[in-house]
């Protein structure tokens, strides 16, 4: 197994003629440690089916197939799902380990095999809604580690009463453990991005709920976070037709309705839910 560094990056770019795209967040990892520490970090080991969005040149993917028993990624890039293989095939002994989708990462309902871990370089652009989707979608994923924008990192892995809290902490919350598992230079990426970068790394736990409930409490917290800094009573009033009505609900739930979303758990939005099922 030969893991890529900058030199290899570059020459794959070269003879792509690949002039990386702003628009799908194309920041390739030009340090091999850093895929080898990612996929440390994720665990993952050789029982694991590792699911890879936005496999890119193959930094991560060639780490990820040392460690797991195979690999499917899905990139949208036309000419870098092309490669992908190619590369595989002259760096690694067993490629038939690799299954590379050429798609839309939020399009995905099906994949070949049931992924046990996600790890990713998530575009960044997209990284909230493509972690969100994945969740929803492949129940079998147990654990991932994903690198994104430092901000949305922690907010991902935001706690309530804090100003990262918020609607992606409360939705990812709903489906698992989410914790910051450090940051990353800016030095590791060719082009260099011009914000930092962490990684997040989150654990799968039952749902507070089915289906219906989940929609329910995601239309609540969108409510809840438009507007930031009003009361629940007053943010939730469109949703349930006044503030008399989101108040009296809210207090059903035994919550504070002078509370704003910021402060609930997510076990607190689903008790709000609940408190008027029939609603809307
Ligand atoms: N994993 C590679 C690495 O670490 O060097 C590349 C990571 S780069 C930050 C993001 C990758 O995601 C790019 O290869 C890009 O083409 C791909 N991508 C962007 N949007 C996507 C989407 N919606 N679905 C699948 N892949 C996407």
């Amino acid at each position: 197994m030969t893991l890529l560094g900058a030199k290899q990056i570059r020459e794959l770019a070269a003879a792509l003629d690949l002039k990386p795209s702003k628009s799908l967040g194309q920041n390739f990892v030009i340090d091999a440690n850093i895929c080898t520490k990612i996929v440390r970090t994720a665990q993952v080991g050789s029982d694991d089916i590792a699911l890879e969005i936005g496999p890119g040149l193959g930094s991560l993917t060639l780490a990820l197939l040392e460690s797991a028993a195979s690999v499917v990624a899905v990139e949208i890039d036309d000419r870098l799902a092309w490669q992908l293989p190619i590369t595989v095939r002259e760096n690694f002994d067993r490629p038939e380990n690799l299954t590379v989708i050429h798609q839309d990462a939020l399009t995905l309902s099906t994949l070949p095999s049931a992924p046990t871990v996600l790890v990713a370089n998530l575009p960044y652009n997209v990284s909230v809604p493509v972690l969100l989707h994945l969740l929803e979608n492949f129940p079998t994923l147990r654990t991932g580690v994903v690198m994104v924008q430092a901000e949305v990192a922690d907010r991902l892995a935001g706690r309530p009463g804090t100003k990262e809290y918020g609607v992606p902490s409360v939705k990812a919350a709903w489906w698992a453990d989410v914790k910051g598992a450090g940051a990353v230079s800016r030095s590791v990426f060719w082009p260099a991005p011009n914000v930092d970068s962490k990684l997040v790394s989150f654990t799968r736990r039952p749902t507070p709920g089915d289906e219906v409930l989940r929609k329910k409490v995601f239309t609540i917290i969108d409510a809840a976070f438009a507007q930031r800094r009003k009361m629940l009573r007053s943010a939730l009033s469109s949703l349930y037709g006044s503030s008399a009505a989101a108040e009296a609900i809210v207090m059903k739930a035994g919550i504070d309705p002078t509370l704003r979303g910021e402060a609930l758990e997510i076990s607190s939005f689903c008790a709000i839910a609940t408190a008027a099922p029939d609603i809307f």
